[in-house]
């Protein structure tokens, strides 16, 4: 079982006796006291003291600035408290690489059988290639390390696969790790590859290294306990994808089915080389948003058709055959949303789609535009795009046979009553939330207004058309039902290949 650990890096003893208890109670199964934090620190008052408080078994760190730490004095001094630690019967001590041999001579090779000594090396510019991390770890290992910890830096989430295949072969415990937001799948996924521990820190401003997620997140989105070798990866891979909020609900989604799978926010630069890098089986689906949905279509085998036509895919599934298949599910979540929103006579399981004959004005002609603009014209409905790369607008308006407009034509565009807007551009979406794609005093024009925008909930459009009467549709309708058309095709492959 891999453990999780939680990084204390208080400025006080008292603050970090707090949050050794606070560690406790979040589940974690140890902390990480970071000695070189503490500010004033006198190993011989403070460490019992440390010890005498803490709930969980202890790790102790005390790492000098030369190695990225806080701890600027002599290595006798830092050596000394080591071994101290080690005597007051600390469960492990982390020492460097760098001077492993040093502190092995130190301590004369005789430290207390409970406590295992964890080698560590940290590379803050980068991740090497397989065969020097193996090298790495050969050295951590001829120190006489009980544990081998590797830290390394992600430039591109593709790094992380070289410390996964290390991780797999490594004959003694290993903590790999990859830093960054680009790295956070090594600290997930530490148990499917046979990681010793992963870090999770209680709150983001108790961090010890870049791109930790909280002990929260690790138990209760990510469902850490329930990893293992045979668990599916599944992601959505996207830049930025921090905001998303999809692996809160898939996760809660794939507990509740029962499939043994994790969700993951997967911080990408290059759609093809993640997916041609993590080709195994066991990464088995993503989600795809900004900006790689177009790019999805060349990545993809075979295609959904109605994927193809609007030409952009948010859904990819790995077959058992290794091929990948893209769908789009925007436009099904987005479509049924606005049928929804329109009610009354014919609603979304009539015959006829309450968006047949309606004119329905899309703002945007990226991914999410080109969904609604293809799935409203497949309900019938007369569209009108509008974007502001007018070209992109005439061009989608082209291929569904519709009509385009200037975005600034949005302000005097009233052809007739009754008209349904659906805003598919980022205007208005976090951090950015003063943006909107039309003046309020235009929103009169329309009886329905759908914002894709689905962070935050009520976005300015929304709250704009609502004190102009309108009916308003939010994007969390869109983001809800979007993500469970992928749900059950995962549960149609599970059921099929499993
Ligand atoms: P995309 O393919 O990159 O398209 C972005 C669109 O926004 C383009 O039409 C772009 O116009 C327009 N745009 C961007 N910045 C703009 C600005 N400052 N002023 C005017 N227009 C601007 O993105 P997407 O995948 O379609 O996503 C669009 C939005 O829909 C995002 O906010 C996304 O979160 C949301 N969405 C929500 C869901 C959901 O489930 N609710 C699903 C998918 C998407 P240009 O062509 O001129 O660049």
């Amino acid at each position: 079982m891999t453990l999780v650990c939680v990084p204390l890096v208080a400025r006080t003893v008292e603050e970090m006796v707090a949050d050794a208890a606070a560690a406790a109670a979040a589940g974690s199964d140890l902390v990480e006291i970071r000695l070189d934090f503490i500010q004033g620190f006198r190993p011989r008052e403070h460490l019992p003291q440390l010890l005498r408080g803490c709930p969980l078994p202890v790790l102790v760190t005390y790492r000098p600035t030369w190695e990225g730490g806080q701890y600027e004095g002599d290595e006798t001094t830092r050596f000394d408290t080591l071994r101290l630690a080690m005597e007051l019967g600390v469960d492990y001590v982390d020492i460097e690489l760098k001077v492993a041999d040093k502190f092995m001579s130190f301590i004369s090779g005789n430290k207390p059988e409970k406590c295992k000594l964890i080698v560590s090396s940290h590379n803050y510019e980068y991740t090497p290639s397989c065969e020097e991390l193996a090298n790495l770890v050969a050295r951590i290992q001829a120190v006489g390390a009980d544990i081998v910890k590797v830290a390394t830096a992600a430039k591109d989430i593709v790094d992380v696969s070289r410390m996964f295949q290390v991780m797999v072969h490594c004959q003694v415990p290993m903590i790999g790790l990859v830093m960054s937001e680009r790295g956070l799948m090594s600290r997930v996924l530490a148990p499917k590859f046979g990681g010793y521990l992963t870090f999770g820190i209680l709150n983001s401003a108790k961090t010890s290294a870049p791109g930790q997620p909280t002990v929260e997140e690790l138990l209760d989105v990510y469902n850490i306990r329930c990893i293992g070798p045979d668990t599916k990866v599944l992601g959505l891979i996207a830049n930025p994808v921090k905001q998303s909020k999809s692996p809160i609900l898939h996760n809660k989604c794939l507990q509740y089915v029962g499939y043994n799978a994790v969700y993951l926010p997967l911080l990408g630069d290059n759609l093809a080389s993640f997916l041609e890098t993590y080709s195994s089986p066991d990464f088995s689906g993503f989600s795809c948003s900004l900006p790689f949905k177009v790019d999805a279509v060349q990545c993809c085998n075979e295609h959904d058709p109605v994927a193809k036509s609007i030409g952009a895919i948010n859904t990819i599934v790995r077959r058992p055959d290794g091929k990948l298949v893209g769908y789009n599910t925007d436009y099904i979540g987005a479509i049924s949303a606005i049928e929804d929103g329109i009610g009354g006579p014919g609603s979304k399981d009539a015959v006829i789609s309450p968006l047949a004959g309606r004119l329905i004005v899309v703002v945007g002609a990226g991914g999410a535009g080109k969904a609604i603009a293809y799935g409203a014209k497949e309900k019938g409905a007369r569209v009108v795009v509008a974007n502001r790369t007018y070209e992109k607008a005439v061009s989608l308006a082209n291929a569904i046979g519709g009509q385009a407009l200037r975005l600034a034509d949005l302000e005097t565009f009233r052809p007739e009553d009754g008209m349904i807007l659906a805003n598919a551009t980022s205007l208005g979406m976090q951090p950015n939330i003063d943006g909107t794609p039309i003046p309020k005093k235009a929103l009169s024009f329309y009886d329905v207004v759908f914002d894709a925008v689905y962070a935050p909930k009520v976005t300015r459009l929304l709250r704009e058309a609502e004190e102009c009467g309108v009916k308003v549709v939010s994007g969390v309708e869109m983001f809800i039902r979007q993500a469970m058309a992928p749900e059950s095709l995962m549960r149609e492959i599970a059921a099929k290949y499993t």
